[in-house]
């Protein structure tokens, strides 16, 4: 299939008519508890642009929420994907295995921060690998407690619906919650005391554990390096080497979260590699396979091999489909050093958006690494939410073909989250397009 323009090109008004006729039929056939962001029905996505049913090219600024970070239709991704569904495309790993599976969590050991021994479990979706990586600390420490932080996103099962922050609109009439899950402030410089440290932070943190829950009874911290749904926090320098510390001294295992900032996203292969940090297990999803469904659980042998056998498992859980996605897309990261791509694309958001800031007095904060960075939007104080003036300004982009995605506790904040392989011209027109709609805001 021959290349798309990497252009945006607007043909008709957002939603064009194919897209509005969908959007009816939608309404009638799905549930209204599945949300959508842009009204435009797909029709093929490739590098940075994504073309609707219209003929409209849109710059894709959300990557399926960090998914396809290289790119939405990679050709070796297609070839190996296609090639395993014509061998097999399933067998159920637990009743007959095969060598993709193995390979996927080769390349795990190969990749994650750390050079010990290491063990993976392969699962379907990043919830998924969160409750697992749950179970597998408690089975190993013997302890019920697990530690989560303010803000904090884990995903949308009973489990990890209690771990996660947000009430709506993940959790507002879903409950009861599963117990034993205890919150603690996480470091958030922009709304942090001025001055407090990553240190300061994270011993307000541990204070709390220790005080409301006792280190004793923890199972395991569950943490993302920089928090995604919660608005791209990124905490303080410091704070996720001390939490990891005190983890170690405490006999509680440290899991990264790294569903959203894994897999390149950050400049580095995993967020963690940035402070020097080894976690005990890593939970991995959304980047691994360039969308299709696969999730990982990834550590310590020793803590890993402490489940018993058919502990851990699933009917899906490392498809052999996904895991021949997997096995391509880490070699595209590879050949195409989308780390270091990665690392020039946030170079460019965070110099224009730091600029932009100057003139623009919405923009509260911008923050974040590589590729995963946002504006933090507030009232004229600079430090009020300004959640309703992030989706004008949200809705203006999409209007002039650029796909943004709001996110955060307050929904004030915008992120951006190219594909990894987007040419950086069209990252800078989509910047010029948020220049406008902001510069809009006051006009
Ligand atoms: C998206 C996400 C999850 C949940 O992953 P799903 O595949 O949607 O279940 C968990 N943790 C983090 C940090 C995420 O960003």
């Amino acid at each position: 299939m021959p290349q798309l323009e990497q252009q945006r090109r607007l043909v008709t008004e957002i939603p064009g008519p194919i897209s509005t006729s969908l959007m009816d039929r939608r309404s009638t056939a799905v549930s209204a508890g599945v949300g959508t962001v842009v009204p435009v029905f797909v029709a093929r996505v490739d590098g940075g642009i994504l073309q609707d049913v219209d003929g409209n090219c849109l710059i894709d600024l959300a990557a399926g929420i960090a998914v396809t970070n290289v790119g939405g239709s990679d050709p070796q991704v297609a070839g190996r994907v296609a090639d395993q569904a014509q061998r097999f495309t399933h067998t159920c790993f637990m009743v007959a295995p095969y060598e993709g599976y193995v390979e996927v969590c080769e390349r795990l050991a190969e990749l994650t921060p750390g050079s010990h021994e290491k063990r993976s479990a392969l699962f379907s979706t990043g919830s998924e690998a969160v409750e697992n990586a749950v179970k597998i600390a408690r089975t190993h420490t013997g302890r019920d407690a697990v530690a989560v932080f303010d803000h904090a996103y884990h995903g949308r099962t009973n489990l990890t619906m209690a771990m996660t922050a947000k009430n709506l609109p993940y959790k507002q009439g879903f409950g009861p919650f599963a117990g034993e899950v205890h919150r603690a402030p996480m470091s958030y410089p922009f709304r942090d005391p001025g001055g407090m440290t990553g240190e300061q932070a994270a011993q307000r943190a541990i204070d709390k554990l220790e005080s409301q829950v006792g280190g004793d009874n923890l199972a395991c911290v569950v943490i993302e390096p920089i928090q995604g749904e919660g608005g791209f926090i990124t905490p303080a320098e410091g704070f996720l080497p001390a939490i990891a510390d005190w983890c170690r001294e405490r006999g509680i295992v440290f899991v990264a979260d790294e569903v959203q900032t894994g897999f390149c996203r950050t400049g580095a292969w995993f967020a963690c590699e940035h402070e020097g940090v080894v976690p005990d297990l890593i939970t991995t999803a959304k980047g691994i396979a360039a969308g299709l469904p696969l999730a990982a659980v990834t550590g310590r042998a020793e803590i890993m091999d402490s489940v018993h056998a058919g502990g851990l498992g699933g009917t899906y859980g490392g498809n052999p489909v996904a895991c021949a996605a997997a096995l391509a897309a880490i070699d595209v990261m590879r050949e195409q050093d989308l780390p270091a791509k990665a690392a020039r694309l946030g170079e460019i958001l965070t110099g224009r958006l730091t600029q932009l800031q100057q003139e623009c007095p919405a923009i509260g904060d911008v923050r974040g690494r590589g590729a995963m960075v946002a504006i933090e939007i507030t009232e004229p104080d600079g430090v009020t939410p300004a959640p309703a003036i992030a989706a004008r300004v949200s809705a203006a982009c999409h209007a002039d073909g650029v796909l943004t995605l709001t996110c955060g506790t307050y929904g004030n904040v915008l992120r951006f989250l190219p594909p990894l392989v987007m040419p950086e011209h069209l990252l800078e027109e989509a910047l010029d397009v948020l220049t406008k709609a902001l510069a809009n805001l006051t006009a």
